[in-house]
């Protein structure tokens, strides 16, 4: 349980950084909250050679509105996350996600752009990312781009974020009209890392119609992936119990489902049908 020697450096921006990080391609590891990459480094799952610290760089933390937008600094905290009022009231599916994720000494030290970076294909973020069709802001050497939600994760472990590039900032658009958003998991008793999580983002119209859904399902594949199937037959329904349950049914239409010690594939898409319907009839119940 001892990582391998490491040279360590915490720059004060992120200029700095990026130009660390472009000067040791190979060699360097980003550290935000350390709650994934320092086991795995114990483990010597992972052996950078260097850790490039951006817990100093003070303007990578912050939840800020810009227009119709929210702007979520990557080094933000679960806990500043689940803690905002101004979110509870504008997005409460951030939130709401935040509170499920580990425990209070996971909250308090881990990142959001440092889970989104890691793309654990159990963690919390990642649903709720693609329900909110977000986009991630990677800075590198050069300049900066947006990789939407949808592109962003690639595989188990694995994101778009390319060599030299940091994950700056997570953007989301605020959802308007009767929202109404939920996220449920299944949490792995142990880890508190989801067996099964289902994020929820839909607009009802006056008369109660669906018109727009968007569902992130994490947990059960390599990768968090949007439920597209849920999502059109959920679009023109009413939102009543059949509807709601035909829909979840298509939780995990075309995935390849993960099976292990704790749930194997079978159940894994059995708790995403039954956990796809509890998020929508909560978050169709919050659309008022
Ligand atoms: C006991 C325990 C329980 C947990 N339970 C849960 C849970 O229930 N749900 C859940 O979702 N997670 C859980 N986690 C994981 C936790 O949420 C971590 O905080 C998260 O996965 C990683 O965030 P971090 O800030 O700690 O990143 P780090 O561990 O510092 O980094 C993770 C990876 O991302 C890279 N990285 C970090 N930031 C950036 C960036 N800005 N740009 C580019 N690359 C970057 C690093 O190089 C590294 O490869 C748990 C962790 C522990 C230890």
């Amino acid at each position: 349980m001892i990582p391998a020697q490491f040279d360590y450096v915490a720059p004060q921006t992120l200029d700095e950084a990026i130009s660390l990080l472009a000067k040791n391609p190979d060699e360097a590891k980003i550290l935000a909250g350390g709650h994934s990459l320092i086991p795995a480094m114990k483990l010597r799952l992972a052996m950078p050679q260097m850790l490039i610290d951006l817990g100093r760089i003070k303007d990578l933390s912050y939840i800020r509105e810009d227009g119709g937008r929210i702007l979520i600094g990557a080094m933000t905290t679960h806990y500043q996350l689940e803690s905002s009022d101004r979110l509870r009231d504008i997005c409460p599916l951030l939130p709401e996600t935040a509170g499920q994720i580990g425990d209070v000494q996971v909250r308090n030290k881990g990142t959001i752009g440092g889970s989104l970076a890691h793309s654990d294909p159990a963690a919390d973020w990642p649903a709720a990312i693609i329900a909110l069709s977000a986009e991630m802001v990677a800075a590198k050497a050069n300049g900066e781009r947006v990789i939407k939600a949808d592109d962003f994760f690639v595989d188990m472990l694995t994101t778009a974020l390319q060599a030299g590039e940091i994950l700056r900032e997570i953007r989301i658009t605020v959802p308007q009209g009767r929202v109404g958003q939920a996220y449920m998991k299944v949490a792995q008793p142990a880890s508190g890392f989801a067996v099964v999580g289902v994020a929820v983002n839909l607009v009802r119209d006056q008369g109660g119609a669906c018109t727009s859904a968007s569902i992130g399902i994490t947990g059960v594949a390599s990768k968090a992936y949007r439920a597209s199937g849920v999502e059109t037959a959920l679009v023109g329904s009413s939102l009543d119990a059949k509807a709601i349950a035909a829909a979840a049914a298509h939780a995990t239409d075309g995935v390849d489902a993960n099976g292990d010690l704790f749930a194997s594939d079978t159940y894994r898409r059995h708790l995403a049908q039954v956990y796809t319907r509890r998020a929508i009839e909560a978050a169709a119940s919050r659309a008022k």
